[in-house]
């Protein structure tokens, strides 16, 4: 990787060469970033432009030598890796696993797609359904690594993803060598949620905080690797709020939109029709989904509603509708008065916190779905 390919943070990576070129670099660095914004691809820059031979000094790594290539395969001696990890789904392994026992998959993660979420983590791992840990007998395996001495003598590396998923005894072991580091090794740890990681590791690092990806940057990103339009792509980079790896995942994974519509318009359109038979039919197919996916209809109805107001309202261009929504919003823009959306609201809160307290699904929807009637008819 080099900075060059690295989308968004520009600032920040001229900071991090200055940072190279003045040998002024820490020994704990912790970038914070969302979910999927590339903190990742940054340190690989990084790392890759302090180890290069043949740098462009100011610019960035040579990308062609031995040592670049090394770096960009993850495959260098002198770099290692740490990150949440679990037994595979339905294994029931009692001994805890390693990073190392996952490094394949790791890079061939990194490799389709630098941006990675923790959730794609966790499906590439095979371990989706339970959450990755960092354990005490991972912080041994790091301390274990780093006692080497550096193979290429450029330093050694550690990059820790997620160091909020240590547990504080796993920590711990690692707070000596953050705290007294040998003078060629460096610990780059890269957080989702820096509140949640031990202070004493925190207040040792140099933080680098990444922003969000720029809609236009990403757009080219996201509609290549999910298959989408660059109008669709635009869409995705914008709800994911400049997180492209969250964008990808929502292009590929199929976003609410495509699993709840269908459900939310034949609702909306038997309130509207005055069909009590179809709503009946809805709220029984409605009331067999588990509990998240009912809170996730839920969420979608008010999201397509909030939608279709805007629209209302003459602010289509910020009301993010998909590609697949728009017929559907458009189609509904006159049919409910304004004083129904707002209503509706209340009424969509009350059924997501009657789900919440596990009320009866089917009573839920009845009641939902009558409110609606109500508020549209009265
Ligand atoms: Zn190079």
């Amino acid at each position: 990787m080099q900075f060059k390919e690295v989308l968004g943070n520009k600032d920040l990576a001229l900071r991090l060469i200055r940072m190279a070129d003045s040998s002024r670099t820490g020994h704990s660095l912790m970038f914070v970033e969302r979910d999927g914004c590339g903190a990742l691809p940054l340190a690989m820059a990084f790392i890759q432009y302090l180890m290069c031979r043949g740098r462009h000094e100011g610019e960035d790594s040579c990308g062609v030598c031995p040592s670049c290539r090394k770096i960009s395969g993850m495959m260098h001696p002198d770099l290692h890796f740490a990150f949440p990890v679990n037994s595979a789904a339905g294994s029931g392994a009692s001994k805890k696993p390693l990073s190392g026992s996952f490094m394949q998959p790791w890079r061939d993660l990194y490799k389709s797609n630098p941006y990675f979420t923790e959730a794609d983590l966790y499906s590439g791992l095979g371990i989706d359904g339970k959450a990755g840990v960092i354990s005490v007998a991972e912080a041994k395996e790091i301390l274990d690594s780093l006692s080497l001495k550096s193979y290429e003598g450029y330093g050694k590396y550690m990059v820790v993803w997620l160091p909020e998923r240590m547990n504080a005894e796993a920590a711990n072991r690692l707070l000596k060598i953050v705290e007294e580091p040998m003078p060629d090794t460096y610990f780059i740890f890269i957080t989702h949620a820096p509140e949640k990681v031990i202070s004493t590791i925190r207040s040792r690092s140099q933080m680098i905080r990444l922003y969000p990806v720029p809609v236009e940057e990403s757009v080219p990103y996201i509609a290549l690797h999910a298959g989408v339009t660059d109008d669709e792509a635009k869409v995705y980079a914008r709800i994911s709020g400049g997180s492209p790896g969250l964008a990808l995942s929502m292009a590929t994974e199929g976003s609410a939109a495509s699993q709840y519509l269908p459900a939310v318009t034949s609702m909306l359109d038997a309130v509207d029709r005055k069909d009590m038979v179809s709503l009946l039919e809805g709220n029984e197919a409605l009331a067999a989904l588990g509990r998240e996916k009912q809170k996730d209809f839920c969420a979608y109805l008010e999201e397509f509603l909030r939608k279709v107001m805007m629209h209302r309202e003459g602010l289509a261009s910020i009301a993010d509708a998909l590609p697949s929504e728009r017929e559907a919003v458009a189609r509904f823009c006159p049919v409910f008065h304004d004083s129904f959306y707002r209503k509706s609201f209340n009424a969509i809160e009350e059924a997501r916190q009657s789900i919440e307290a596990n009320v009866n699904a089917k009573m839920i929807f009845c009641n939902l779905s009558n409110m609606l009637f109500a508020i549209n008819n009265f």
